[in-house]
């Protein structure tokens, strides 16, 4: 099995975890590059203080489209906090049944934050698109241009045609395990260029032997993918490296334009 330390855990929940300074810790001592993304405003302090030294762990800003029923009133500290991070998420849609109903507020508000990412520049956004691919594109296409932030689909769970609407919107993707577990989101990740590949472990929210899976577990994905795209997993945890370097550079890049 391969070592964890260098791999990337694009999109991982450590505040979700029972002890988050320990949780930091761990991922630190695993040399796992680890975003630390929130699902609400008000968790950012805690994660920003507690990140901020680690050589590994970044805290993204978030606002959950799971929680903007109850949270919605949170936007205005979001975007007080926006100029702290160049990390944006966990962002985005959910269509899903019990999610449904505050759809529209969901909507407005997304467009929101991918407008204010779009003037700020250079953010780096992690979103999430339960049965809401379509319309996360098309708030992606109108909002933020690929010169003005980055975008990385967080469990894509889209079609091959969707797939390839985002890959040529610019977007990166964070494959997990339980994708390249299910024969249909395996074929769609197989179809996306090697270079907008990300991992991650969406910890604690995905188990790994039976437990929460933590960051270091991220390496049971670059397997899963050394397996599909037939390449050394030394080499699938490098084009990874790789990829989130060249992201990263994008986002400079933004950022100072
Ligand atoms: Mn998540």
């Amino acid at each position: 099995m391969i070592k964890s330390h260098g791999l990337v855990d694009f999109h991982c929940h450590l505040d979700l975890y029972p002890d988050l300074s320990d949780a930091i810790h761990q991922a630190e001592n695993a040399k796992v590059f680890t975003l630390a993304v929130t699902t609400t405003p008000r968790a950012w302090a805690r994660n920003h203080a507690l990140t901020r030294e680690t050589t590994y762990i970044r805290a993204a800003l978030g606002l959950h489209p799971q929680l903007v029923d109850e949270r919605a009133s949170e936007l205005a500290l979001w975007e007080t906090l926006l100029p702290e991070t160049g990390y944006v998420g966990e962002v985005g849609l959910d269509a899903s049944p019990r999610f449904y109903r505050s759809l529209d507020q969901q909507k407005e508000i997304f467009a929101y934050i991918l407008r204010r990412c779009a003037q700020a520049g250079g953010k780096i956004v992690t979103v999430h698109s339960v049965r809401a691919i379509k319309a996360v594109l098309d708030h992606i296409e109108r909002h933020l241009p690929p010169d003005r932030g980055q975008i990385v689909l967080h469990w894509f769970t889209g079609s091959k045609s969707e797939a390839k609407r985002a890959t040529e919107l610019g977007c990166y993707f964070s494959v997990n395990k339980a994708m390249l577990d299910n024969a249909r989101h395996r074929a769609v990740v197989a179809s996306v260029p090697l270079e907008r590949l990300l991992t991650e472990t969406d910890g604690p929210f995905t188990s790994t032997a039976g437990c929460p899976s933590t960051p270091a577990d991220v390496r049971l994905v670059i397997e899963g993918l050394s397996e599909l795209f037939r390449i050394e997993a030394s080499a699938a945890a490098a084009t990874v490296r790789t990829n989130l370097r060249r992201l990263l550079e994008s986002a400079e890049h933004a950022a100072s334009s």
